[in-house]
C-alpha cells in the first residue's frame, strides 16, 4: 500500500482524503515514479466536482503535474534507470493515432490527462508511461519541473504555437495570480512583446505581474478594465488576449483588439456559455483561437526554457503531501500568488 490524496465521490473538498491505496502496477512500457513533487491546478477542483462524462475509478488519485525519481522500470524500459530525476508531460496519447503521428499529439483521439482521466500524481507512486518522461538536470528543483509541467505547455502552446505571436506585437492577459497568467507574462516578455498589459484583481496579483515583466496593470476592482486597457493603448486595442477566464470576460476581451487581433481562449474559470454579436468578430477581422495543452513537441521545448532558467515558475508555497487537503483548499479559495506544490514527505 502507499499513501495518497483522493475523493472517493465527486462533491466538494469534503470529499478529500489522505489515506492509503493499492501501489500502482506497471506496464513493460511504464515505469514507477517516486512522486517528490506535484503541482496543484484548478483542474484538480473541477475534476474533483466531476462531469457527465467523466466516469472514473474511484477512489481517485488527484494532481496532474508530478516530478519525481524513478523507481522501477518495465521491461521494454531501455532508455531511462531506476534513479533518475523526470518530470511527466501530463498529457496521455495513443502515439499511433493520425493526430500523433503528425505531431499533435495533443489531438490524440485517445487524449487524457493525469489527474483528471487517470489517476494523479499527489501520492507516493505513480504508473507513468516511459514515453511521458523528460530528464531534469540536477540543478533543477523538483518542485519548478512540476509547477511548470501544465501551465507552461498551457501557455506556450496558445500564444506561440496558435497564437503566433511575433516581437512588438501587444498583448492582454487577462487574469493575474493563477499558473496560466504568470506563465503567459514571461512567455510574452521571452518573445519579445511590445506591451504587456495585465488585468487583475489584487494589488499583490498585480505587483507579481510587473515584477515578471507586464508593462500596464490594470485592478479590475478598481476600474472597468476594458476601457482602462484601451486608454493606456493609446486607444488602439491590443494585437492578443489571452483569455481562460470565459464567460465573464470574453466579450470585453474581445473588444480590447484590434482591428485583425486574436482572442486566445484557454480555459474557462468564470463559465462556458457565451452570447456574442458576430458582427464584432467579423467586422474587425477578429481571429478566435482555441487551445488546451499543447503537444510533445511544444512540451520539451518550454521545459527546456524552464530547466535553462528563462523560464522560471513561480511557487506560492510548498505543503507537505499528507497536508494536500489545505492546499487544495487554499486554490479554491482563490488567494494564491503562484502554483501551490505538495512534496513528499521528508524532502
Ligand atoms: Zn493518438
Amino acid at each position: 500500500m502507499m499513501k495518497a490524496v483522493v475523493f472517493h465521490e465527486h462533491g466538494a473538498l469534503d470529499q478529500i482524503s489522505y489515506t492509503d491505496v493499492p501501489e500502482p502496477e506497471i506496464g513493460p512500457d511504464d515505469i514507477l515514479l517516486e512522486v517528490q513533487a506535484a503541482a496543484l491546478n484548478r483542474l484538480d477542483l473541477w475534476v474533483l466536482q466531476g462531469w457527465p462524462g467523466l466516469n472514473l475509478k474511484l477512489p481517485h488519485i488527484m494532481g496532474s503535474d508530478g516530478a519525481g525519481l524513478i523507481a522501477a522500470t518495465g521491461k521494454n524500459v531501455t532508455n531511462f534507470a531506476v534513479g533518475e530525476r523526470v518530470v511527466v508531460n501530463p498529457t496521455l496519447s495513443c502515439g499511433s493515432c493520425f493526430f500523433c503521428r503528425s505531431g499533435r499529439d495533443n489531438l490524440c483521439k485517445d487524449f487524457a490527462i493525469f489527474g483528471e482521466h487517470v489517476d494523479g500524481f499527489f501520492a507516493q507512486y505513480a504508473a507513468v508511461p516511459a514515453r511521458n518522461l523528460l530528464k531534469m538536470p540536477d540543478h533543477v528543483p523538483f518542485a519548478a519541473a512540476a509547477a511548470a509541467s501544465l501551465v507552461y505547455v498551457t501557455a506556450w502552446h496558445s500564444m506561440i504555437s496558435r497564437g503566433q505571436l511575433r516581437a512588438g506585437e501587444s498583448v492582454l492577459i487577462v487574469g493575474a495570480g493563477g499558473g496560466v497568467n504568470t506563465a503567459a507574462v514571461q512567455i510574452a516578455k521571452l518573445a519579445g512583446a511590445g506591451s504587456i498589459y495585465v488585468v487583475g484583481s489584487s494589488r499583490e496579483k498585480l505587483d507579481l505581474a510587473h515584477d515578471l515583466g507586464a508593462d500596464v496593470t490594470v485592478n479590475r476592482q478598481e476600474e472597468a478594465w476594458g476601457e482602462a486597457v484601451y486608454e493606456a493603448s493609446g486607444r488602439q486595442g491590443v494585437d492578443m488576449v489571452v483569455d481562460n477566464v470565459g464567460a465573464a470576460t470574453f466579450f470585453t476581451s474581445l473588444r480590447s483588439l484590434k482591428k485583425g487581433g486574436r482572442l486566445l481562449t484557454v480555459g474557462n474559470s468564470s463559465g462556458p456559455k457565451l452570447e456574442l454579436d458576430n458582427r464584432l468578430i467579423f467586422a474587425r477581422h477578429l481571429s478566435v483561437i482555441g487551445s488546451s495543452m499543447g503537444p510533445t513537441s511544444d512540451y520539451e521545448t518550454v521545459m527546456s526554457l524552464v530547466f535553462d532558467g528563462r523560464l522560471r515558475p513561480v511557487i506560492d508555497s510548498l505543503t507537505p503531501m499528507q497536508e494536500g487537503f489545505s492546499a487544495l483548499k487554499r486554490l479554491d479559495d482563490g488567494e494564491v500568488l503562484g502554483k501551490l506544490v505538495l512534496v513528499a514527505n521528508g524532502t
